[in-house]
């Protein structure tokens, strides 16, 4: 139980109306939502509350007041006043609030949140009360709407992107457009008033994946950006490599297994990495052999087949030691998946890393007249275009399966 003391009333009133920040003012660390006993003493009164939503510093472990915090510790002082008791005490109750977005669908969320978290009431955009309250699911829930056409997903930092549904009708280019993040314990947050703005479908699948908050918003690059300034989008191309290092940032965390590998030569080629100006096979095979060499012979053969072994534990396939790095990332994914794996395609999701390899190998090889025309075919197949000489189909169709695949890889190994 956290204690305080206030001699005077006037001592008590100028701490209840101070404004603590998303900040510590001590050591300046990030602070986050945190339902504390408190015990709260003024002269001889006496005001104990099981569960109070204050915020406290991650670094310091520093406790403060959340507004409602405030609200609420004012309220009770004036009751004692008023009835002349000493004390009071406040058991934690069931009690949540019902805002006014999306409620036909009961999605779980706590007021708490927000009415404690910095930021999130001083909300002069939406009239309606409530809109900034963040809604916390499992993180596979993104999985499906990476999986459906219907959708674009847009990661564009590691823990925070956008998410769109295609509209149908082609009125506009898109039917809604919101943001979502990951916090520190790897939940995914929208804010219910862009839930409020998905069609009813959507709305569903997110219900399913819906989880109990846990309080946690603060120390995300979601809130920080929502509350402070957007940082700017990096293309697409740009994009996957970065979804590429925190994939292997994730691991490295998760397992202790390192799979870069020559950095110094794949931050060379990533300077080769920028969108074709004219979409002929000349400009495009720089492109695709900077991405062969980041996405493919980037990633250490070795690391692979030690975490592929890691995953599969003893029901390894003995002959793993002869595979190359796709066939070792394919079945990586694959067991990261396991338990969705019957709502995604992993042979279509793995597909641009094949198509990588290729597209390089008829890009760089001298080839007879059958095999140039067997690959051109393949890769025009595989991705789905009727001919092979519609290069920025090819293209654009490669780069957006490369970004789902990494999106993927990066949603499943955190
Ligand atoms: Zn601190």
């Amino acid at each position: 139980m956290k204690m305080f003391y206030y001699q005077t009333e006037i001592e008590f009133e100028k701490v209840m109306n101070l404004y603590f920040m998303s900040k510590c003012s001590k050591c300046d660390g990030i602070v986050e939502v945190d339902m504390e006993h408190v015990c709260v003493n003024v002269l001889d009164k006496i005001m104990d509350i099981e569960e109070m939503p204050m915020l406290k510093c991650k670094t310091c472990g520093e406790i403060y007041y959340s507004r409602f915090a405030q609200e609420i510790l004012c309220e009770l002082y004036s009751e004692l006043k008023r009835t002349g008791n000493r004390e009071i005490y406040s058991t934690s109750r069931d009690y949540n609030k019902i805002y006014n977005y999306a409620s036909n669908k009961n999605f779980i969320y706590d007021y708490k949140d927000y009415e404690s978290i910095p930021g999130l009431r001083y909300d002069f955009e939406h009239s309606e009360e409530g809109f900034l309250t963040p809604v916390y699911f499992d993180k596979k829930a993104l999985l499906y709407f990476i999986a459906d056409l219907d959708y674009d997903v847009d990661m564009f930092s590691e823990s925070y992107g956008y998410i769109r549904k295609n509209d149908k009708e082609g009125f506009y280019q898109y039917e809604w457009a919101v943001p979502f993040g990951f916090n520190t314990n790897e939940k995914l947050i929208f804010w219910l008033g862009d839930i409020d703005s998905m069609d009813d479908m959507s709305q569903g699948i997110l219900k399913s994946f819906n989880v109990k908050s846990d309080h946690l918003l603060i120390d995300s690059e979601f809130y920080q950006a929502q509350m402070n300034c957007i940082p700017s989008k990096p293309i697409k191309e740009q994009q996957i490599i970065l979804n590429k290092k925190s994939f292997i940032t994730n691991i490295k965390k998760k397992y202790g297994i390192e799979l870069s590998h020559l950095q110094n030569e794949c931050e060379l080629q990533r300077a080769n990495v920028k969108r074709p100006v004219v979409f002929d096979e000349k400009s495009i095979s720089e492109v695709i052999n900077a991405f062969d060499k980041i996405l493919i012979e980037g990633f250490s053969v070795s690391g692979l087949k030690s975490l592929y072994k890691r995953l599969y534990a003893s029901s390894y396939d003995k002959d793993y030691d002869k595979w190359k790095s796709i066939r070792l990332i394919e079945e990586i994914l694959r067991q990261l998946s396991n338990d969705i794996s019957n709502e995604i395609n992993i042979n279509e999701i793995i597909s641009p890393l094949y198509i990588l390899h290729d597209y390089r190998i008829y890009l760089d090889h001298l080839l007879s007249q059958e095999e140039q025309d067997k690959k051109r075919n393949h890769i025009a197949n595989t991705l789905g275009v009727n001919n092979f000489s519609e290069q920025e189909k090819i293209y654009f169709e490669e780069i957006r399966r490369l970004d789902i695949l990494f999106q993927c890889l990066v949603i499943l190994s955190k």
